[in-house]
């Protein structure tokens, strides 16, 4: 094995590989490092956005097909999905992905080692090698991408078969009769929406007194609404004060405004964040500064505090998303190179939660953009105004845009609705560019498209929209 690379990275998910193929095509030579090959797309494409959003896609299909029955009358029974076929089905998505990968890192020369590593100093590495024994590489520079696990909640921690974390709800080969989801973050909404989806009774507790509680307030009180509809039972600024495991559902026990509430549960699944790998080694031994947080510190080029070692992904970012991950590679990559890129700007960073209904935003909030005092004007352009949300009866939702009044200026934009995750694009695109408002009014969009509700959205803002 060569033992002497320009660039090694550690971890091979969004963060690790990107970083590769990066520094790669840049005329470096590259080792890559994960536990095992099967961990190659870290935990996005094993345990994250990819089998995720592949079993949120099949229980929606599965909805929309009970909903379409009723339309087109080819009615009778439609009996339950088979949940582990639906597994067989994500695995495969996964494992072509993951050769997707491995042929990128053939086609960049970028050589794969299945191994665990440790720093020895900010220039060398220590690996213990998958298939035994240890070796000590050495490279220019190192970039660290060795993300997250989920975060356990004291008193209920996971024993990963009653309670479970997200590790474990990608795997459940059955549908439960119910389930409780601690934390209606990201990933909570969209396991909510899915166990929904699947007939699953699903309740939902969270602490803060909205959901999604990072996200623009008319998003979190309209997807809350859109959950109620759906019989998802949400109980905001609630906790858990004891769970039973004598029976064979868990009694809970919640704490809400309203007083005590017992449930009884198949399931608890919790999901209240996540935690940087910060702990497999000691940093300060060789220089690195981990922050009170857990998260390794650095600097706009994604440096750490020892020179020429990098941190990029979950690790040092507390907005973990798979694309961050991403541009934080290129970023440490170019940095690495010599050259000086932009840093990250996270108001031009797209925000997406996989429920039903789609909830997809970027820049500020409302809430943020009055706290900072701009002089703005909102303008809320409803689904059920596009033609092609009426042909899809997908009329749930609305696009909300919040801009500067004099300079028309994007500030925020909000989208809840079907394909919010695709539509998004196109205000990212337009505020990462500097358009305005108005230049996005004047653009032709194909008819009739989902597309089309950015124009009138935009039309919204200053004008009156044609359809609206
Ligand atoms: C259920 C769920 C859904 C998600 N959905 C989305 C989504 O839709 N969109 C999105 O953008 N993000 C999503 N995320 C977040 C996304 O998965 C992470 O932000 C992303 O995976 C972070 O990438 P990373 O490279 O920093 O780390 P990871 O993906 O965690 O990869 C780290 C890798 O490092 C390896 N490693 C760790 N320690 C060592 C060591 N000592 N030696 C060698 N290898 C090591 C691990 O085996 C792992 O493969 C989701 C996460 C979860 C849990």
């Amino acid at each position: 094995m060569n033992k002497e690379f320009d660039v090694i990275c550690i971890g091979a998910g969004p963060g690790g590989y990107v970083s590769a193929i990066k520094a790669s095509q840049l005329g470096k030579r590259v080792a890559v490092i994960d536990i095992s090959k099967e961990r190659v797309g870290g935990v996005c494409l094993n345990e994250g956005c990819i089998p995720a959003k592949t079993i949120i896609h099949s229980s929606e299909m599965y909805a929309h097909i009970k909903k379409y029955s009723q339309f087109l009358g080819f009615g009778a029974k439609i009996g339950k999905p088979d949940m582990k076929q639906l597994l067989v089905s994500s695995r495969e998505v996964v494992e072509e992905l993951r050769k997707g990968i491995f042929y990128l890192f053939k086609k960049y020369g970028v050589t794969f080692i299945e191994g665990k590593a440790i720093l020895n100093s900010p220039k060398e590495i220590n690996l213990e090698l998958k298939e035994g024994g240890r070796e000590t590489l050495k490279a220019e520079d190192i970039i660290l991408a060795t993300g997250s696990r989920p975060q356990e909640l004291a008193g209920i921690e996971f024993d990963e078969k009653r309670i479970i974390s997200s590790l474990q709800a990608i795997k459940l080969n059955y549908i439960p009769e119910s389930i409780l989801i601690v934390g209606a973050g990201a990933i909570g909404i969209e396991f909510g929406s899915l166990f929904n989806n699947l007939g699953t009774q699903v309740s939902i507790v969270e602490v803060k007194k909205n959901i999604l509680p990072n996200q623009d307030l008319d998003i979190s009180k309209s997807l809350k609404r859109n959950f109620k509809k759906r019989k998802i039972d949400i109980y905001n600024e609630s906790r858990i004060s004891e769970v039973d495991k004598q029976k064979s559902l868990l009694r809970v026990k919640l704490d809400t405004p309203v007083g005590g509430r017992e449930l009884d549960v198949e399931l608890i699944l919790v999901a209240v964040g996540r935690i940087p790998s910060t702990d497999f080694q000691d940093f300060s031994k060789v220089g690195i500064e981990v922050k009170k947080d857990k998260f390794l510190k650095v600097d706009n080029y994604m440096r750490t505090t020892a020179d020429n070692v990098y941190a990029v992904g979950d690790i040092a970012n507390r907005k973990m998303l798979a694309h961050i991950a991403y541009k934080q590679a290129e970023i440490a990559v170019m940095a690495l190179c010599g050259k000086k890129p932009p840093p990250i700007n996270l108001l031009n960073i797209p925000t997406i939660v996989y429920s039903d209904i789609q909830a997809a935003s970027v820049g500020l909030t409302e809430e943020e953009v009055k706290r900072q005092g701009f002089d703005y004007i909102v303008s809320r352009q409803y689904f059920r105004s596009n033609s092609s949300s009426v042909i899809n009866r997908q009329t749930d939702g609305f696009v909300k845009i919040i801009a500067d009044k004099k300079t028309r200026q994007f500030l925020g934009i909000h989208i809840l609705g079907f394909e919010a995750s695709e539509i998004i694009h196109q205000f990212v695109v337009a505020k990462s560019g500097g358009l305005l408002v108005d230049d996005m009014a004047k653009f032709v969009y194909g008819h009739p498209t989902f597309a089309e509700i950015a124009k009138d959205a935009c039309l919204s803002v200053f004008n009156k929209p044609i359809h609206g």
